[in-house]
């Protein structure tokens, strides 16, 4: 007999108890759990059990194999009915045999207890009135019930329960106090901001504030899965705002449906513990990065690009690195394109996002957590980087908010030649940023590397530190940003060509 079955039929105890004798056992134990003719109140005529058989039966399994490990039973089994069942028949039937008797009591009642929590079973209870309802669990019963009791659709709904996270060490009653003390301010309520405004909801931060001036369309579903379809046309911001209600009621959430700018940037932000940017454009990164700066307010940073994306925690102090230490060009929006239009596979924000969420809590805790580095996540290749980002000497965020100058260092990021060819004369080996589309279109008139700007970023391990590179890109602005930022990485040697492609004098 397998250790957990559905039976269409009767279940007969006497047939159950005698599959699990066993002359080493001094103790059996058995439960039935019977149909009655009532549930909170209401007299029920008969029942009805559905189960997703493939899925519970794995679960039952399961559940006894973990008694018999847990309480050294030398048997057990479990039975279910499905179908339609009347008040006074068997709905489940558990059994334990074991050398003694407390073990055999103590798996069988594991074993029940689990079930109910456990395995994917709906009861549809028929009711004296002709009502019925489907449940699924001894909570969900009382919800039901609710519901009926008060003709409505609201349920009652359990509190929060964080036990899952309080059991952590790292976190406990004293951690989940400092969430619930804590505030964050999502700038961004789409592919990133999703995950982040569900983990922080859920983790039961006390204030969550949503900053997001776009209505859903149905292009963001299959990346920002929290939304529904008919949610269509709404504001995101509020949207988001009851989700999070619904998910977390104690949690109080802002909504602001409006975009994130300089003239409201800091009125915004203002009383916020930490800032998570989940926004899809440079600007409001760099505006963001320079609140980080002028008001010593944390933000956490996610882009997200195609199949890469990258993770940066901005301090807002003078030691550490910001944003324009790494990417040094405040112009520069099309370096990175957005979800529009570069495309991108839903789960892929969605990891950024978690990501962004879990350091947000590691923070908020006081756990160690990214700095000075940028985390690039390859989810082609799965592998991930961890670039030392430096405190640049001549940052202009840094220098706007009075900062001690650091020590210059010397050489222009960008170097015209007319031809490539100067450039191969002039010691410089040659590589293309621009991706493969741009590169079948225009090739390069010289040998080249190919490392496309993302690629770039993750591979400047790879590159020489003592040679001279020139990054070439189509109008020089992407291969600037790049070189600025291998600069920073230590590879002294890198410069970007002016202008590009588009400068070069034509050999026509
Ligand atoms: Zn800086």
């Amino acid at each position: 007999m397998s250790p957990f079955r559905f039976s269409e039929s009767a279940l007969d105890p006497a047939v159950l108890s005698s599959a699990l004798a066993d002359d080493s056992c001094g103790g059996f134990a058995a439960f039935e759990g019977w149909v009655r003719n009532h549930n909170e109140g209401h007299a029920v005529t008969r029942l009805e059990y559905e189960a997703f058989t493939e899925l519970a039966e794995k679960e039952g399994a399961r559940i006894v194999a973990e008694a018999q490990a847990r309480f050294g039973v030398t048997r057990a089994a479990c039975a279910h009915r499905v179908g339609s069942l009347a008040i006074g028949d068997v709905a489940v039937w558990v059994g334990a045999s074991a050398a003694h008797r407390d073990e055999a009591f103590r798996a069988c009642r594991y074993i029940i207890d689990e079930v109910k929590h456990r395995v994917p079973i709906w009861k549809k209870e028929h009711y004296v009135n002709g009502d019925s309802g489907w449940v699924n669990c001894e909570r969900c019963a009382a919800q039901a019930h609710d519901r009926h009791a008060h003709h409505d659709h609201s349920p009652a709904a359990p509190a929060p329960d964080y036990s899952r996270q309080t059991a952590l060490r790292e976190v406990g009653i004293e951690g989940q106090a400092r969430l619930r003390a804590a505030s964050v301010l999502v700038v961004g309520a789409g592919g990133l901001g999703v995950p982040v405004l569900q983990y922080l909801a859920g983790a039961g931060v006390g204030r969550l504030g949503v900053v997001d001036a776009d209505r859903l369309e149905p292009s963001n579903l299959h990346r920002q899965t929290w939304y529904s379809l008919a949610d269509c046309g709404r504001e995101k911001a509020a949207l988001a705002a009851a989700r999070v209600n619904g998910l977390n009621p104690e949690v109080r959430v802002d909504a602001h449906a409006v975009r994130f700018e300089h003239a409201n940037a800091e009125a915004l932000s203002k009383g916020y513990d930490l800032i998570v940017d989940c926004s899809d454009n440079f600007t409001t990164k760099f505006l963001l990065n320079d609140l980080a700066l002028r008001a010593r307010r944390p933000v956490l940073f996610a882009s997200v690009y195609q199949y890469e994306g990258q993770l940066q925690f901005v301090r807002g102090d003078d030691a550490s690195a910001c944003l324009r230490c790494v990417w040094p060009d405040a112009t520069r929006d099309g370096l990175v394109g957005n979800c529009a239009e570069a495309g991108v596979l839903g789960p892929v924000p969605g990891v950024f996002g978690s990501l962004q969420a879990l350091e947000a809590l590691k923070f908020l805790l006081g756990l160690p957590g990214l700095a000075n580095e940028v985390l690039i996540f390859d989810l082609i290749t799965l592998s991930t980087q961890r670039l030392r980002a430096r405190r640049a000497p001549d940052c202009a965020a840094h220098r706007a908010t009075g900062s001690p100058p650091m020590p210059v260092d010397a050489g222009a990021d960008e170097i015209p030649f007319a031809t490539l060819a100067d450039a191969l004369a002039a010691g410089f080996t040659l590589i293309d940023v621009r991706d493969a589309r741009e590169r079948l279109a225009e090739p390069m008139p010289a040998p080249s590397l190919h490392l496309p700007v993302q690629k770039l970023l993750s591979e400047a391990a790879a590159l020489d530190a003592d040679a001279h590179y020139l990054l070439v890109c189509a109008t020089g602005r992407r291969s600037t940003a790049a070189s600025g930022l291998l600069r920073s990485q230590g590879l002294r040697g890198c410069r970007s060509l002016r202008g590009g492609l588009k400068g070069l004098k034509t050999s026509a």
